[in-house]
């Protein structure tokens, strides 16, 4: 495996996505003919399909809530939260993924893009409540503070994703982006790489397989992001101290 250089005043974006938490037994995506955990995207995954039928919804995600809390971080995730310690504000992950394994595994400058599993928000008032402070025992959980519906704290297919502004100006930034276990099919996060490298960044990318966005890969490396990244990590850590 050859491990891309890097500089020591590097301004470093990540982007993960399901396949980083393969390895801790959380199944991908895509992997699965276009279904999540045997549902199909568009019932567990839209707006529409909330309204249809929350409560099917909520069961769906009561279910990835207490699975993400019964699997532990893997190498890969401890790989990026070593290198965040080693860049420092230079670095930044941006995560699709929902399961807060990168937060469990250390990271702090984190943004989950897609939501995150462990809180929920009223549907009428807005309010923000983290699972546990919340009775999820009802089919659909009401606020703690309205008694309206709650909602799982996912961006669906057809909401903005969170802190996009943050975001592209840290892509803006970036001379380097790395994209990890992402099949690159998701918008808008699959077109972060080719935003970093309208800017100058190299861009490299980390999958068992070329993503669909491969066109814009400067290097790429193939393999399990548990198996990948300590060896970048350490290396790369080792031009900073
Ligand atoms: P995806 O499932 O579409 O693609 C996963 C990618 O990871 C594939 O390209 C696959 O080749 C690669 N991969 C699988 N195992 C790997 C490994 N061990 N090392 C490196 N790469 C590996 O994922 P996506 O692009 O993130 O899109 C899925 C969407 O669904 C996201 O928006 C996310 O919010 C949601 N989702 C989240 C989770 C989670 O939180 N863990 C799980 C499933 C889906």
């Amino acid at each position: 495996m050859t491990i891309p250089e890097i500089r020591k005043d590097d301004y470093i974006v990540i982007l993960t996505g399901a396949g980083i938490s393969a390895e801790s037994g959380i199944k991908t995506f895509r992997d699965s003919d276009g279904l999540w955990e045997n549902h199909r995207v568009e019932d567990v995954a839209t707006p529409e399909g909330f309204k249809r039928d929350p409560k099917l919804v909520w069961a769906f995600y009561k279910e990835r809530y207490h699975q993400s809390h019964s699997v532990e971080p893997n190498a890969g995730h401890y790989a990026l939260s070593k290198l965040e310690s080693a860049f420092k504000n230079k670095f930044l992950l941006v995560t699709q993924n929902v399961d807060g394994l990168h937060t469990r595994a250390g990271s702090k400058r984190v943004i989950e893009m897609h939501g995150t599993l462990n809180t929920c928000f009223c549907t009428r008032c807005g309010r923000n409540f983290t699972m546990r402070e919340v009775d999820i025992t009802p089919d659909i959980p009401p606020c703690l503070y309205c008694g309206k519906p709650l909602r799982p704290d996912i961006v669906w297919f057809g909401e903005m994703p969170y802190r996009m502004d943050e975001i592209v100006s840290k892509l803006n930034k970036a001379t380097v982006f790395m994209s990890i276990g992402t099949s690159g099919n998701v918008y808008p996060a699959a077109n972060f790489i080719a935003i970093a490298r309208s800017n100058g960044a190299r861009t490299i990318g980390v999958n068992l397989q070329e993503p669909e966005n491969s066109t814009h890969i400067d290097e790429f490396i193939q393999g399990k992001a548990g198996d990948v990244l300590p060896k970048l990590v350490d290396k790369w850590i080792s031009v900073v101290s």
